[in-house]
């Protein structure tokens, strides 16, 4: 090893679950170290272009997730030009630009949420990779990293997966999930006739999406791409010819080729129709991430599961809203048992997307406000085991429950009025 160094709470992956977790780390007094692979905070949401802060209400009124997710909502503002719908609480069965949400610059994000961490003591690591994890006896005891100073071991007392690909879960052999994906290209583009788009005029975001995320077959790409793109074929072989799991360096480095095609594509059917030439319509930003949805998550003590909206668990963390459906009825309950994985190696909690949940459900957990909730609960959980000296399982979840009440955030769904 070229270095060693130790910190209370290591929180590996700078995107929102991250940053919600070292925030609340370093809020709860510990010593923190947020890790980033890249030289950006964000994730998915910033480097990715997602750009969207889906909503913390639902629909009707009720504001369900708060706490650091809220914080961070307003944060994305701090320096851009979007706004908050002002009669979000009057609406009833509002469509997703009328709820308690925003759109975001990215590059305004990224710069806020390190203006806020720092703020806080965070201690930043850019440009560091987790590559592997040490382990003692059963738990996670030092994280193995990578950067310009070399090999390192960070020993830690807990360490929060908010790597979008539950890696540290899956180095230290914990059993994890994983899902399909479909080929998805987000992009920035100028385009000298877009007027008054979420970037202002002449920039607008591309987006292609070849299938519909709540069914899961059923093609949104135009049959005249695919056929530009596979040749002919039938809806099945498309289906098969654009469904990844970002499961290998091979797959990964064959989805993000592809997406780049499939924007390349559009650009030139553009071009062929003859309505723009490349001054007036031409790619102006990629994203510096994988688009993937769903990688892999931990296979958790609880797996939350499709259809389990409105469902009443005693040891819930919090809720998220349905950022498809309005209403009450769509509002989940988070266990805290899909935190921590079933297979009881400890030192480690989940975050973000990698917290244990299937299907539909998956949908829900895996959003921006949603990475923001679990990621707050999980550097909570951590920090509350460092003081206990417990893994995150034997704390008593009626005590993480009224730390969250007084940090703002309603347990249960009749917590939140519904
Ligand atoms: C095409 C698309 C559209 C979407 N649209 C929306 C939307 O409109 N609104 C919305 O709310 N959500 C949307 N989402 C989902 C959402 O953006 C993400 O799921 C969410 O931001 C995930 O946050 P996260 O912090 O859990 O993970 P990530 O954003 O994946 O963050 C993980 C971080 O960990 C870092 N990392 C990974 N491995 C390592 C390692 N080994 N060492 C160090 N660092 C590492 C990564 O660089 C990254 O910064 C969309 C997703 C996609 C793919």
């Amino acid at each position: 090893m070229d270095f060693t160094v130790d910190y209370d709470v290591a929180v590996v992956g700078g995107g929102i679950a991250g940053a919600a977790a070292a925030l609340q780390a370093a809020r709860s007094g510990k010593k923190t170290v947020l890790i980033e692979k890249t030289v950006l905070l964000g994730g998915l949401a910033t480097s990715g272009l997602v750009y969207i802060y889906l909503p913390l209400c639902d629909g009707c009124g009720h504001q369900v997730t708060c706490g650091i997710s809220e914080e961070l909502l307003r944060n994305s503002l701090s320096y851009g030009p979007g706004e908050i719908p002002p009669n979000w609480r009057h609406e009833k069965n509002a469509p997703e630009r009328r709820r308690l949400m925003c759109r975001f610059s990215p590059a305004s994000f990224m710069l806020s949420l390190e203006e806020l961490l720092l703020g806080e003591n965070v201690d930043i690591w850019y440009d560091t990779l987790v590559c592997g994890v040490e382990l003692s006896g059963r738990r996670v005891s030092a994280l193995i990293v990578e950067n310009e100073s070399g090999r390192g071991r960070i020993a830690v007392k807990s360490a929060v997966d908010a790597s979008g690909t539950a890696v540290v879960f899956r180095r230290a052999g914990i059993p994890c999930l994983s899902a399909d994906n479909y080929l998805t290209m987000w992009a920035i583009q100028y385009q000298a006739d877009a007027a008054g788009g979420d970037f202002g005029d002449r920039i607008t975001l591309s987006a292609v999406t070849t299938s519909s995320l709540d069914q899961e077959t059923h093609l949104t790409a135009s049959p005249e791409l695919l056929e530009r793109m596979y040749g002919k074929h039938s809806e099945a072989e498309y289906h098969d010819l654009i469904t990844y799991r970002g499961m290998t360096g091979k797959s990964v480095s064959r989805f993000v080729r592809e997406s780049h095609r499939i924007f390349l594509e559009l650009c030139k059917t553009k071009y062929e129709q003859g309505k723009y030439g490349r001054k007036e319509l031409y790619p102006l930003k990629l994203p510096l991430m994988p688009q993937f949805r769903k990688i892999y998550c931990v296979e958790g003590e609880y797996v939350l599961q499709s259809g389990e909206n409105a469902k009443y668990f005693e040891d819930s963390v919090g809720l998220l809203a349905d950022w498809r459906k309005a209403g009450p009825e769509y509002v989940w309950e988070v266990p805290f048992r899909t935190l921590y994985p079933k297979e009881k190696i400890g030192g480690v909690i989940a975050a973000g997307r990698c917290t244990a949940a299937q299907g539909d459900a998956w949908e829900i957990t895996r959003v921006i406000p949603s990475a923001a909730m679990t990621g707050q609960v999980a550097g909570l959980a951590a920090s509350m085991a460092v003081d206990a000296g417990k893994e995150v399982w034997e704390l008593d979840v009626h005590q993480v429950q009224d730390r969250l009440r007084e940090l703002g955030f309603p347990i249960h769904r009749r917590d939140a009025g519904i």
